[in-house]
């Protein structure tokens, strides 16, 4: 049976998100046939303006529609403290946990990169920061899976001339896991328990 246009075309559309696979994008296609007009308009809208209106923050590269974000623009942030992660989406587990200080996104992936694919990403704006904020501690807050560590060794080496203790977070996060799943308690306990990259 051959599905009306536009709803073959919504279909479509909706499979090119992640996780969504034909079944899950029939059924929310018609799920959302079943929707208000008015509810409809919204969602298409909301997707329009989020996507024109927030991009990464300059200064820290957290997704924000304000440039300096929110959090670098608070003062009683801790300037001391700077978390590295991998993504602007972890930024709202670490968040959750109550940290205090303040966050650098690498905002890009570095699934299976070689030292010197490594080498091609743009580290100036962290060192920047390290000067800027003066931080004391670098917290490695990456994905424990192999690449986490890979990006986590690259960056306690370019950094091994610059006065600034790097800690990563405790184990007890499961490995091969992803940050921005982990509950928020292991992800607190992981903070607190961070250790000394040796
Ligand atoms: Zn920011």
């Amino acid at each position: 049976m051959r599905l009306a246009r536009p709803l073959e075309n919504l279909i479509d559309q909706l499979l090119k998100l992640p996780t969504i696979g034909p079944k899950t994008a029939q059924r929310l296609a018609l799920y959302i046939l079943k929707m208000p007009v008015e509810d409809t308009r919204k969602l298409s809208r909301a997707i329009t303006e989020a996507r024109e209106k927030v991009f990464p923050c300059s200064g820290c590269g957290n997704l924000t529609d304000i440039d300096p974000c929110h959090i670098c623009e608070d003062p009683d942030r801790d300037d001391t403290l700077l978390c590295v992660a991998e993504e602007a989406s972890n930024i709202v587990a670490l968040e959750r946990t109550g940290f205090k200080g303040r966050y650098y996104v690498i905002n890009r992936s570095f699934k299976s990169m070689e030292d010197k694919e490594l080498a091609r990403i743009d580290f100036q704006p962290l060192l920047h920061l390290l000067e800027k904020r003066g931080v004391e501690e670098l917290i490695l807050a990456l994905n424990p899976d192999i690449d986490g560590e890979i990006m986590s060794r690259y960056i306690a080496r370019i950094l091994s001339r610059h006065k600034v203790k790097i800690t990563r977070l405790a184990h007890g996060l499961p490995v091969g896991g992803d940050i921005e799943f982990a509950d928020e308690i292991t992800l607190r306990r992981a903070i607190e328990g961070r250790k000394e990259l040796s």
